[in-house]
């Protein structure tokens, strides 16, 4: 049952391959050099045995669809099926990039209403749907507020400030994107300290990332405060809104002094993810920063749509044509499907979903933050349990799975030591809500009185507990034959 062969190690290659169709094309011979020098190596099986391997993988796979799935900071909300029903329209799916932009004048018209539409939940004037990801909007987004700098001859400004309760792409991207990263601490209830945000500021500031809700689940209180702190002192504010899953329709980063916002597509609004894509993390700014946007822009030229490309102070292209847009379809759809008022309570049920659990489980766990409230997610800290009972974190994950359930996120943020961090999203009945507390109080009372059955689980998965730190260090990543 364990070792599952892969699929090229199975059936045999001296039966054949017939489930390769007959060629009903012309036969054209590639350049010279770009001939295949071996013959292509294809798993020689039968269409039962494919069949029954993609079913065994299914059943090994933990998705949202199987149970419930609390990964903090990740929106594991169920994707409806009428999302994907509409990427796979044909005019949807079938097109190619480089066909004449008068046969796509639908797939342009979806840029444009999610252009519309996402502009009006974040407060921003224009989109961009380029970034593949949300760590790749941050990138873009910081390429703008550089472009910004240098386009006013003000170079010395190459420091981004970033709060230690930010997520961890914010102060990667910044880097990436060429900056110096500047941490400021967060006060005792979790918050950006304003007096040291206020010391971290002068001319060579670029400009200021926040995620909020910040990685403990809190909507940071003096947000006016700190974005007229950093546009005084010159810079311009950044807001990750990968997780907007708690403000959606409530709250708009635009009007909270935010000059440039990315959004995930793929976490709010209800694309599926996991697995590593694809995903979309389109960026939105405001008119100040609409020049530097990258290209091609989406223009209407007398009723036809079409691309421009020539922009000077553009910066460039960030991904190779225009983004992940089936993605947009579905985030798309699901904004259609709800409207404004169904995405504004979708938000409203995940913050109080994400109450409900905090309320029922903060006399049994520690919730070192936030005073017994939280925004669309929390963050327990097992410190306790570790210290008295030697169960970490980790062994409270791992004993989640023998009861059928993904665990939330571990050991993030780093602010929180032996952090779980449980966001249940608004898809969650009260009923599997309470099963989940249930199940969380158990592994708890384990945890107390028997501290080794919760060390050697899990017990009923395909694997136990495999080799983390060699998985990390030397990741096969690759089949050899
Ligand atoms: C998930 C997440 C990101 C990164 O998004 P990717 O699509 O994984 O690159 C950035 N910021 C926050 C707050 C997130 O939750």
């Amino acid at each position: 049952m364990n070792n599952m062969k892969l699929i090229f190690e199975k059936g045999n290659t001296n039966r054949g391959l017939d489930l390769m169709p007959e060629c009903d094309v012309p036969v054209t011979h590639v350049s010279a050099g770009y001939e295949r020098k071996k013959e292509l190596n294809l798993p020689h099986v039968s269409e039962t045995e494919i069949s029954r391997h993609y079913t065994k993988l299914v059943k090994r796979t933990f998705g949202v669809n199987n149970g419930f799935y609390p990964l903090g900071s990740c929106t594991m909300k169920y994707n409806p099926k009428i999302n994907n029903e509409m990427a796979g329209l044909p005019g949807f799916s079938d097109v190619h990039p480089l066909q004449p932009i008068d046969t796509v004048q639908g797939c342009l018209e979806v840029y444009q209403l999610a252009d519309k539409y996402l502009g009006k939940i974040t407060g921003m004037d224009a989109m961009d749907f380029q970034p593949a990801a949300g760590a790749h909007g941050e990138f873009t987004g910081l390429k703008l507020i550089r472009a910004y700098h240098q386009d006013r001859n003000d170079s010395k400004r190459d420091k981004i400030i970033v709060p230690d309760s930010a997520h961890g792409t914010n102060p990667a991207s910044a880097a990436m994107a060429g900056f110096t990263v500047v941490n400021v601490p967060s006060t005792e209830d979790g918050f950006v300290d304003v007096e040291a945000l206020r010391n971290a500021v002068g001319e060579d500031t670029a400009g200021f990332m926040l995620t909020n809700p910040n990685t403990i689940g809190l909507f940071e209180e003096h947000i006016l405060e700190i974005t007229s702190i950093i546009h005084e002192a010159g810079g311009l504010n950044y807001y990750d809104g990968a997780n907007l899953n708690a403000i959606m329709g409530v709250a708009r980063p635009g009007d909270m002094g935010f000059d440039v916002v990315h959004l995930n597509l793929h976490k709010t609004f209800s694309t599926p993810h996991g697995g590593g894509g694809p995903g979309s993390g389109p960026v939105g700014c405001k008119d100040i920063l609409v020049k530097y946007l990258p290209t091609p822009r989406i223009i209407d030229n007398k009723g036809m749509l079409a691309f421009e490309d020539k922009n000077e102070k553009s910066i460039g292209r960030v991904k190779d044509f225009y983004g992940n847009f089936l993605v947009v379809v579905r985030a798309l759809t699901y904004m259609m499907t709800l409207g404004s008022e169904g995405l504004k309570d979708a938000s409203e049920n995940a913050v109080l979903n994400a109450n409900y659990m905090l309320h029922k489980l903060k006399d049994t766990f520690d919730i070192p933050f936030g005073n017994g409230r939280c925004m669309h997610e929390f963050v327990m800290s097992l410190e306790e349990l570790k210290k008295e009972k030697s169960v970490s974190a980790l062994d409270f994950a791992k004993a989640l799975l023998d009861y059928g359930m993904h665990p939330p996120t571990m050991y993030f943020p780093l602010i929180v030591h032996e952090a779980l961090m449980v966001e249940p999203t608004e898809t969650e009945s009260k009923e599997t809500l309470d099963e989940a507390i249930e199940i969380f109080k158990e592994i708890y009372n384990k945890a107390c009185n028997d501290p080794d059955a919760v060390h050697n689980s899990p017990t009923t998965t395909p694997i136990g507990r495999p080799d983390e730190v060699r998985a990390a260090r030397n990741p096969i990543l690759r089949y050899n034959f």
